[in-house]
């Protein structure tokens, strides 16, 4: 073969120019995409050239195997990346590999870099993925030859500074070899294991096969090592994948690594064609990650056509579905697009919808199919699907059926289903009982007389709990109710409740409650005789209407600043200690005995939620009480 050595240098045009500049000298986080870059545009003269090859039979190189081969030879410093695609004429190449194809990409990428944001990760979405081989090498040489019958092929060689050569070259088959003459501080890149890890992070399910051959390493029987999956295992059916084939791209998804015996909880794979294709295999893992909660966590990746557009997606799923991980893969999403352009996109918006349907779909048949495993994936992600009540209303009643709860009379976790259905006929209300402790709240004096009607109450110890209930105000017609909050007494109307406040029936102990709002001052906002105690002498509610004290405590968390709204001492009105105080209070309301029984009453009622707001008055209170019993046992 005769080669013609005739050389013609190019000048890049200006906005190539400016755009190299930047990639060289601005973006140096993340230098490793150039090598998703460069394998993706290999994939896509793969794809073209099969193409090609369906719709014309005078494709040169009919019978090429597909294939992506990187050579790494540390002796040279030279990487390579070479491809039996469609390959580029000598115009093509000019064109292609000497201009930007999209109007406005370099300015965008010059604000983006004055603001402070330049991402290199921008260069790919924007269909100049080539140029960011510049990150990593000094001078970059394409060799390729097209595939169309008679080309010639051609040799383009760049330093990335000011312009490029073309020239004759030789190369039998069709295809390009992008060979990258490393710069001296990009030597990792020379390293097998570097290369394996990128591949498999950014790569591994490119549908053609890449391999790796390092020079100076003996190479392994049977032709070169194979280093990506070479599959996208969620465009299978279902039905012929094993446990083992999800289990294994499980541990793919969650980075590599599961602890023994962590299974996904749940699966969703699935492929719809239309309003839009797309397919995705999604998993809810065994156990929570520690990111959950963390801006920057893990979740959905993103491909477009098999190619890895974004790794790391919160686009496809709303945030109360953030524990789901795993691949959503599109045919109708564009490659070269940006996060920005992504965030509007069509398609994207309609795959979003499809999945959070789909996703809620699975939950819900885990929850009624597989309660056990839907109980231990509620454990884990209960408290992110439940800001999904307040998040998105479309979906309330679904979400509101995905809920479990603890409650005071039974063991496990209950749905609201449960509960409702195991109500007693004259029960009017779903009763909750908020607070931190579970144990707490499960011995606390405000359950006393719904214990001895029988009558259930939920317990809510998650922090977003009462939040939440403020956006499931009722279920199947029945009214959720705090038993800390309010009058109990207005149970079997609610009319009639928003009434008590304002006409407070008289009471055997009016006495002792007018004295005992005297003493404590604007420690209460009120003393009320209590329908809610049966044993206990005294317990503290929030007024209606107040902020309640679980959800004080809640705002502190947050650091929002609360006052303390001062709350109801309820009394006992049958207690012997509050008859007793009572009698005081009607006989010799100067007696100092009152003063500190009042007082302990109220300390009795904070003691049983846990808290002690002035300990050493209570012991001081309480040893002075003490000592009077003993000084009368003595005496009698
Ligand atoms: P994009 O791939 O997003 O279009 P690039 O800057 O990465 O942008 O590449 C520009 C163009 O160069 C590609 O669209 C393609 O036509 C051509 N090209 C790049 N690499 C190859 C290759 N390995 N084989 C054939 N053509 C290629």
């Amino acid at each position: 073969m005769t080669v013609n050595t005739q050389a013609e240098t190019h000048e890049f045009r200006a906005e190539v120019s400016a755009l190299l500049k930047l990639v060289t000298n601005s973006l140096y986080t993340n230098r490793e995409i150039f090598l998703r870059e460069l394998i993706s545009n290999a994939a896509d003269a793969l794809d073209k050239a099969r193409f090609q090859a369906l719709v014309r039979d005078d494709l040169s190189d009919k019978d090429l195997a597909p294939a992506i081969t990187i050579t790494v030879s540390p002796s040279n410093k030279t990487l390579i990346i070479e491809d039996t695609g469609i390959g580029m004429t000598r115009e093509e190449a000019s064109q292609n590999l000497g201009t930007i194809a999209h109007s406005g990409t370099l300015k965008f990428l010059e604000a983006a870099k004055n603001e402070g944001k330049a991402d290199v990760n921008l260069i790919g979405q924007f269909g100049v993925g080539f140029y960011s081989a510049f990150m990593v090498a000094d001078e970059v040489v394409v060799t390729t030859r097209s595939a169309l019958p008679g080309a010639e092929p051609v040799q383009w060689t760049s330093s990335g500074d000011g312009g490029y050569e073309l020239a004759s070259a030789s190369r039998e088959v069709r295809g390009s070899r992008i060979e990258l003459r490393l710069k001296d501080d990009a030597a990792e890149f020379l390293e097998r294991y570097r290369i394996q890890n990128i591949v498999r992070q950014y790569s591994n399910y490119v549908l053609h096969p890449i391999h790796l051959v390092v020079e100076g390493e003996e190479a392994p029987e049977g032709g070169p090592e194979q280093i990506n999956a070479a599959r996208a295992i969620w465009t299978r059916s279902p039905s012929d994948l094993s446990d083992e084939d999800y289990q294994e791209f499980y541990t793919h998804v969650m980075g590599g690594f599961v602890l023994p015996g962590d299974t996904p909880r749940a699966r969703l794979h699935f492929t719809m064609d239309a309003p839009i294709q797309f397919s995705a295999l999604l998993f809810v893992p065994g156990r929570a990650p520690m990111d959950l909660f963390a801006e920057d966590r893990k979740s959905v990746q993103l491909y477009a056509r098999h190619v890895l557009v974004d790794d790391n997606t919160d686009k496809l799923l709303p945030p109360y579905l953030r524990f789901f991980r795993g691949v959503v893969d599109s045919e109708d999403l564009p490659l070269n697009v940006s996060r920005e352009m992504l965030q509007e996109d069509k398609n994207l918006s309609a795959i979003r919808r499809q999945l959070t349907r789909k996703a809620i779909k699975i939950l819900t048949e885990t929850a009624s199919e597989r309660a056990e495993d839907y109980e231990a994936l509620w454990t884990e992600f209960g408290a992110v699907l439940k800001e999904g009540l307040h998040q998105d209303g479309g979906h309330r009643d679904e979400l509101i059926a995905l809920t479990r709860w603890y409650s005071v009379s039974t063991e496990g976790l209950n749905s609201l289903a449960d509960y409702v259905k195991a109500m007693p006929e004259d029960q009017p209300f779903i009763y909750f009982i908020a607070g931190e402790h579970a144990e707490t709240l499960r011995t606390s004096p405000h359950l006393e007389a719904l214990k001895s009607r029988g009558h259930d109450v939920l317990l809510m110890t998650d922090a977003v709990d009462e939040w939440v209930l403020q956006s499931m105000s009722e279920y199947e017609g029945k009214t959720f109710r705090n038993v800390m909050q309010g009058d109990l007494d207005g149970e079997d109307s609610e009319g009639e409740d928003a009434d008590a406040d304002a006409t407070p029936e008289p009471s055997a102990i009016d006495p002792l409650l007018s004295a005992a709002k005297a003493l404590l001052g604007d420690n209460v906002k009120e003393v009320k005789a209590s329908t809610r105690l049966t044993n206990s002498a005294a317990c503290l509610v929030d007024a209606d209407g107040s902020m309640s004290r679980n959800m004080e405590r809640i705002m502190r968390l947050a650091r929002q600043r609360v006052h303390d709204t001062p709350r109801v001492l309820e009394l006992n009105p049958t207690h012997p200690l509050v008859e007793r105080a009572n009698e005081l209070a009607q006989e010799s309301p100067g007696d100092p005995r009152l003063e500190t029984w009042v007082s302990l009453l109220h300390d009795l009622a904070s003691l049983a939620e846990g808290t002690i707001p002035d300990p050493a008055g209570t012991v001081h209170r309480l040893q002075t009480a003490l000592e009077a019993v003993a000084k009368a046992e003595r005496a009698g």
